[in-house]
């Protein structure tokens, strides 16, 4: 099934949130038709898309209809079951594989991917009760993070373990479930790599992105990252083994720690473009986006160059906390871009929108970014 998918042909997407928005519109501007579904309406996806159909992940049903009415299938966020991929792929190709979303979409499975094929990871244990906790936490000692192993995301269900006095407390925050305890990392920076690989298996990465976390939730982006080369060049070549080892077909987003001492950790991998790689649209030759959109149509893998340093920060909903935003104070910044999701509700926490910023360095580019950020409120 390795058939070139053409501009004029349908992509569906699996999921309708803003991944899937910027997503559908890059693939509208190369003359795709694209189909989404998910759960709701008028979705950010569905607002972009030519066909929304209002159908959940279990509904098997419902997805082999929908894989029926496009030309291949993609998925925006990692958390649709693979029975939903499996379903879909006896009709179209499903790119990347559901081999690839279920070695990542459980963190478990994920960690002891990379464990297993010999990826740098901090010390980690699976733990399934709380005499499994209390073990693990005899080996890998505190400070500890438990995660959830499945459906986790922007820090949601991770719980630092500092006394084993918690752990009990700690367990039931957990809700009981399947997690994995990991060693709290040392590190001096965040970054991601944004990296995509063709059908014909060539590989295009955007060299490092730094990232910085408020409240476990992506907050800046800065590219090019301020971090020694030597690392960058090791975070891609793991990058580009991981997506070998996966027989990757798409976008993927490795996340790492940098630690003191130069060394490099993988924390988590996304199967899909990243917001990290939000600044790729207004930064890059090729956006993370239309990437996505030429990976999965077996195109070739555009230029991922990056034409001026940028800096993206998150819009969640606590900005619109009194009332509507400055727009226009913020676009009034040099070099500053808006994008909004088209999401009517916003509810602390949720992510909204982004700026971006371009300058001619990286410390401008951050300067204008949080300054437009700053006006909005
Ligand atoms: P995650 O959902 O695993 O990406 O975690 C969200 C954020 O929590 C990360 O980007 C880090 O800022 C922090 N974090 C996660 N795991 C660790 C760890 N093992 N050590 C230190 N910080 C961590």
């Amino acid at each position: 099934m390795n058939r070139i998918v053409l501009p004029g042909a349908t992509l569906g997407v699996l999921g309708s949130g803003q991944l899937g928005r910027m997503f559908a519109i890059a693939a509208r501007q190369m003359g795709y038709r694209v189909h989404t579904l998910s759960p709701g309406i008028d979705t950010p996806t569905g607002q972009i898309a030519d066909v929304e159909i209002d159908a959940d992940y279990d509904d098997l049903d419902a997805i082999r209809a929908f894989a029926r009415g496009v030309d291949v299938i993609t998925f925006e966020f990692e958390n649709v079951a693979t029975a939903a991929a499996d379903a879909a792929a006896e009709f179209v190709p499903v790119r990347p594989s559901g081999h690839a979303l279920h070695v990542t979409q459980q963190r478990g499975r994920e960690k002891a991917f990379l464990a297993m094929k010999g990826y740098p990871v901090t010390p980690f244990e699976a733990v399934g009760s709380l005499e499994e906790l209390t073990t693990a936490v005899e080996r890998i000692g505190l400070p500890a993070i438990l995660k959830t192993a499945s459906f986790g995301y922007d820090g949601k269900g991770q719980h630092r373990l500092t006394s084993p006095a918690e752990l009990e407390r700690v367990w039931a925050l957990v809700g009981h479930q399947p997690a994995v305890l990991e060693r709290v990392v040392d590190f001096v920076l965040e970054f991601s790599v944004v990296a995509a690989r063709g059908l014909d298996g060539a590989f295009a990465h955007y060299g490092a992105i730094e990232n910085q976390h408020r409240h476990h939730i992506l907050d800046l982006s800065i590219a090019p990252a301020r971090m020694p080369e030597p690392a960058v060049t090791e975070a891609v070549a793991i990058t580009e083994s991981i997506m070998e080892e996966l027989a990757y077909v798409g976008v993927l987003c490795v996340e790492f720690f940098l630690t003191g001492d130069g060394r490099v950790l993988v924390n988590e991998i996304a199967p899909r473009p990243h917001n990290s790689g939000h600044l790729t649209v207004d930064a890059c030759v090729t956006s993370q986006f239309e990437q996505q959109v030429r990976a999965i149509c077996g195109l070739p893998l555009g230029a991922t160059t990056l034409l001026r340093p940028a800096a993206m920060a998150n819009l969640l909903g606590d900005v619109w906390a009194k009332g509507q935003p400055h727009w226009d104070a913020a676009l009034a910044v040099p070099g500053v871009k808006l994008h909004l999701y088209g999401k009517s509700d916003p509810r602390p926490g949720r992510k909204m929108g982004h700026l971006t910023a371009l300058a001619d360095t990286t410390a401008e580019a951050v300067a204008h970014v949080v300054a437009a950020r700053d006006v909005l409120t």
